[in-house]
């Protein structure tokens, strides 16, 4: 039996206080039927008994299952996906190669956590409005946004689709512009990437990438766990010192940082879970392509399916005209939504006054798009789903 679902988002009027029985729950972590809970249980005894909780084999394993799969030399598991963004940033200016002031594009409509190393550390967001279509950064407008300033750029794999664009990406690496990529949501996509040499799979295409395995990301611990990718190894020396309070070797602090380790019972877990990355990836596709089969309704835009571009699809994100009565509509009849994200960074109260920019595209996809379910969705699933989709009137 499944668990009465709750609608936890305060900010949808009637659905807050709602407790349905949803037949497809937005998401559900703790199946029995998860082929990989015994194998979770085990790892748990083997750290237990192991007294090892910090910097042991887990952690050292994960790191190279890591690196191998994004083709980087090297990977630092840390303690969340924001931190391994703060420290790439943090990094970069110890380095001498970021400085506060300078300029970092970052796309509008992305979750707050890849804006908020920028302003901790004085670097100055730019936001990018995204492609309506593909909801990542519209590299056809980065352009604009370019000054002498600018520094960074952080492609956001937005959903688990690459945001990449060969000819962008080396046109702004002949400028000395780092690129930072944020893969908290798309683990083990590949980009099309003509011309490049070198690895096609998201956290190895930049100079550096943060993962996030925040447990509803697809390949989620059970707590709080991230990881930074790089082949830079000065960078991967100083996020490594960074991350252990500053020391390059023990009681020698050579810089000011901070406590960011992974637990050693997470990277055994995420070590489990990584084992499932490929069959997580093709049941997301599976479940993505009965959506896109099934679904036909002109006041529904589908998500783009890239035939070039290997997508794991965190999230399967639909635009829709008059999205309370389309969430309401849905959860009536027992399908669970959701939305990512609903209030973009730069109108949140604690940035609304000091980046004040119009972005009408991020802002109009902001109040028309819904997540609607593709963890654990079952192509049969996913076609009563669509189905139910094509019924909707706005
Ligand atoms: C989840 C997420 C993060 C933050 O990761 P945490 O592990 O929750 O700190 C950063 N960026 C994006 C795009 C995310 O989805």
């Amino acid at each position: 039996m499944r668990q009465p679902y709750r609608l936890k988002n305060k900010r949808y009027g009637r659905f807050a206080e709602s407790t349905l029985q949803m037949q497809y729950p937005f998401l559900d972590l703790s199946r029995p039927e998860f082929p990989w809970n015994q194998q979770l249980r085990s790892a748990a005894d083997r750290v237990i008994e192991s007294g090892r909780y910090l910097h042991g084999p887990e952690t050292e394993g994960l790191e190279n299952e890591l690196s191998a799969l994004c083709n980087t030399e090297r990977c630092v598991a840390v303690s969340n996906g924001l931190d391994a963004l703060r420290l790439i940033f943090r990094g970069y200016i110890e380095l001498g190669r970021l400085k506060p002031g300078d300029e970092v594009i970052v796309p509008a409509n992305t979750y707050i956590a890849s804006v908020l190393p920028l302003t901790e550390f004085g670097l100055i967001p730019i936001m990018a409005e995204p492609d309506p279509y593909t909801h990542n950064i519209d590299f056809d407008k980065v352009d604009t946004l370019l000054t002498e300033r600018t520094k960074a750029i952080i492609p956001v794999h937005l959903y688990g689709s690459p945001a990449w664009d060969s000819e962008m990406m080396r046109s702004l690496k002949e400028k000395g512009i780092l690129v930072v990529e944020d893969n908290a949501q798309a683990i083990g996509a590949e980009a099309a990437t003509p011309g490049f040499r070198g690895s096609r799979t998201t956290g190895g295409l930049g100079d550096a990438a943060a993962i996030s395995f925040y447990p509803t990301k697809n390949i989620g611990a059970l707590g709080d766990a991230g990881a930074v990718l790089t082949s830079d190894s000065e960078l991967a020396d100083m996020v490594t010192v960074l991350a252990n309070y500053g020391a390059d070797r023990r009681y020698h602090n050579i810089t000011t940082g901070y406590n960011c380790r992974m637990d050693e019972i997470q990277a055994a877990f995420l070590r489990v879970k990584l084992s499932y990355l490929d069959d997580i990836i093709t049941a997301r596709n599976l479940a993505a392509r009965a959506y896109d089969a099934v679904i036909d309704n002109p006041a529904v835009l589908k998500p783009l399916i890239l035939p070039d571009e290997k997508q794991v699809w965190h999230q399967y994100v639909v635009t829709v005209e008059n999205r309370d009565k389309f969430r309401s509509f849905l959860a009536d009849k027992g399908i669970g939504t959701d939305i990512h994200y609903a209030v973009p960074p730069h109108l949140q109260p604690c940035y609304k006054e000091n980046l004040k920019v119009s972005l009408p595209v991020a802002e109009k996809l902001a109040d028309r798009i819904v997540s609607i379910p593709i963890a654990g969705i079952s192509p049969e699933d996913s076609r009563i789903i669509g189905r139910i989709i094509n019924d909707y009137r706005p």
